[in-house]
């Protein structure tokens, strides 16, 4: 399969209200009131074919938020590069790792418009807070940004998040543009990482069938749920840490990522159809 220069998501979404935006239908699952109706319209669609799909957004965002807060009070790591960062939500990623370093810096890179608007609004509330427009699959725009370097040391290091945003681009480049974004980190810097999941087993399998051809066919045009060997390339270079107390160093699905407490319900199918991990440069 060749891939395509560009996948729909490096084309900003604009604010012609009748077109949906990643960020909206994603903000819309968490509850988020910036939604059109052209973006109610693809939630609809999703909930109808798949039911529990709220799962997929909400498991993604809790290990994003217990990603942030485990590597500033464990790892202390002050700066944060978070790409693809999506409209504000109840928690973001200063409000994390501010609450334990104040002096902690946190660049936000989008290319969703709303997004660039509300960020810069609500979520540059101090000196050390930034957002960004760049395409984040073309890592040099970003690593080259000058509000990027006069924020970020890279001789330090540093946590890279690619939340939620890597299965937004089409076509078999996610591994360049990963190693692009590692090559540039220092030693002991850390990545945050989520994907949309093939569990390749049926019954799950299915499930992510169903949401991808929502996603990969109407007018978003982006969101392909990738298989273990597929997401893992896209981690080469990086040691991966534990999961959770008991498993080996891999990809877990988000909500068994580090989960607050002890699991009292089984997790739903959908939530099996996101994998997150956190992995370290040596
Ligand atoms: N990272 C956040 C999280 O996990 O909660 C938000 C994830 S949301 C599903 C994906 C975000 O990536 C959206 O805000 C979207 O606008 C942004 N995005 C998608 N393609 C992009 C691109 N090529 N350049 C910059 N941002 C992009």
């Amino acid at each position: 399969m060749n891939s395509p220069t560009v996948s729909p998501s490096q084309v900003p979404v604009g604010v012609d209200p009748n077109r949906p935006s990643i960020a909206r239908v994603y903000g819309g699952f968490l509850g988020g009131k910036t939604v059109y109706e052209v973006d109610r319209q693809v939630m609809k669609k999703i909930n109808a074919a798949v039911p529990e799909a709220v799962d997929i957004a909400r498991g993604n965002r809790g290990f994003l938020n217990r990603a942030c807060r485990f590597l500033t009070v464990q790892a202390g790591i002050d700066q944060y590069l978070d790409c693809g960062s999506g409209l504000p939500a109840a928690e973001n990623t200063h409000e994390i790792v501010q609450r334990n370093n104040e002096e902690a810096r946190v660049v936000y890179i989008d290319n969703d418009p709303v997004v660039l608007a509300h960020g810069r609004a609500l979520l540059e509330s101090n000196d050390n807070v930034h957002m960004v427009s760049a395409d984040i699959f073309r890592p040099t725009e970003v690593l080259e940004n000058e509000m990027v370097r006069r924020s970020i040391d890279f001789s330090r290091p540093v946590v890279l998040l690619q939340v939620g945003t890597l299965h937004h681009l089409e076509g078999e480049g996610g591994p360049a543009v990963m190693k692009q974004y590692i090559d540039a980190l220092a030693p002991g810097s850390y990545v945050v990482f989520s994907h949309f999941f093939d569990p390749q087993v049926p019954e799950l399998s299915e499930i992510a069938r169903r949401i991808e051809s929502i996603l990969v066919n109407g007018p978003m045009g982006a969101g392909r749920f990738r298989t273990r060997p597929e997401i893992m390339e896209m981690l080469d270079g990086l040691e991966l840490i534990k999961p959770n107390a008991t498993a080996e160093p891999d990809l877990a699905p988000c909500d068994d990522w580090w989960p607050d407490g002890p699991r009292l319900t089984p997790l739903s199918k959908a939530a099996q159809c996101i994998v997150g991990a956190v992995g370290r440069k040596p």
